[in-house]
């Protein structure tokens, strides 16, 4: 790729940040230590799942939609003014997780890694050493169910996912690793206005491939719901990837969850309306179940959880 289209990817995202937080970015991304531990008993919207697993405090993806910028409880004050500039990374991860699973605490349980800052916006090496340590422990004292939220590059690792996926037998008979793969949109020109540093459209698909050719289970998330080039081809890539359903998340407005940050809403109210009118969602919706099937396409509420306890396991048939 050239120095112009780094340029241009760089300039898109303080253009729009300029226009929809009203300042100008922060220079650089801060990282500093942080204490916290990385479990906690999962509560509010995500209360579905037993645990949550956070390896850091922030997130450098940096997106303008992301809901935990605006949610007070899901990130301190300082964090969310530079949501996406400033990152505390937790101490001691693989020895934290170590200490869990050994003592019990983890087995048979779900686990979100994560909601509130991704996964795999993190070096190579504590993604690594995180599923090295999962593996590691008897199949008795493990999660019954992983599941991943990342819009970066869990393929990564998918080698060691699919060690455990391979060996860990979940007690529902579902499977026990869920990548669910955040891809609001094929537009890269939105992802890199939107997106401080997240994967294109194209790396994302071949993230979901490389995931797919190790069995590994993959829910493909359309979260952000945004303005599609090709919608009708993405999902025909999804069913001929294998993956079971897919789930859709609009943008969120005065709802009792995580809602998107006012600033970004407006900023979508005055450049693509159609994205926040129910009657558009609803035709999107009605579309893409007429082409990948009525039960495939799970939306909302009803669409996050069956990431705790997936409905459905075989591929969208031809
Ligand atoms: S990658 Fe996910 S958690 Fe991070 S800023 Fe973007 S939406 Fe938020």
């Amino acid at each position: 790729m050239t120095q112009a289209y780094f340029e241009s990817k760089v300039d898109r995202y303080d253009r729009a940040y300029r226009m929809i937080r009203g300042r100008t970015k922060p220079e650089e991304v801060l990282y500093t230590d942080s204490s916290a531990r990385i479990l906690s008993r999962s509560r509010g919207f995500l209360g579905g799942f037993d645990y949550t697993m956070q390896l850091q405090v922030g997130c450098p993806g940096g997106c303008l939609f992301c809901y935990v910028s605006s949610a007070p409880r899901l990130a301190p004050a300082d964090v969310r003014q530079r949501w996406g500039f400033e990152v505390r990374v937790k101490k001691d991860i693989p020895s934290q997780l170590a200490r869990h699973l050994s003592r019990g605490e983890l087995a048979d349980r779900t686990v979100y890694w994560s909601g509130v800052t991704d996964p795999y916006a993190i070096r190579r090496s504590v993604t690594q050493a995180v599923w090295q340590t999962f593996n590691a422990v008897p199949t008795e004292l493990r999660p019954r169910r992983i599941v991943i939220q990342s819009r970066y590059r869990p393929a990564r690792d998918r080698d060691l996912i699919a060690e455990y996926a391979n060996t860990t037998t979940a007690s529902d008979g579902g499977p026990s690793v869920v990548i669910s793969f955040s891809i609001g949109t094929d537009r890269n020109d939105l992802i890199h206005s939107w997106e401080r540093a997240t994967p294109t459209f194209e790396q994302r698909m071949t993230s979901i491939k490389k995931l797919r050719e190790r069995g590994i289970f993959v829910i493909p998330t359309l979260s952000p719901f945004g303005v599609w080039n090709d919608l009708e081809l993405a999902l025909v890539q999804f069913r001929d990837l294998g993956v079971s359903f897919i789930t859709v998340l609009f943008l969120k407005k005065k709802t009792p969850t995580a809602n998107t940050p006012p600033d970004f809403l407006k900023h979508v109210a005055e450049s693509y309306p159609f994205l926040l009118e129910p009657k558009w969602q609803q035709e999107q919706l009605r579309k893409m179940r007429e082409r990948v099937g009525q039960d495939r396409v799970l939306a909302g509420q009803k669409g996050f959880s069956s990431l705790v306890n997936p409905p459905l396991t075989d591929p969208i048939p031809e």
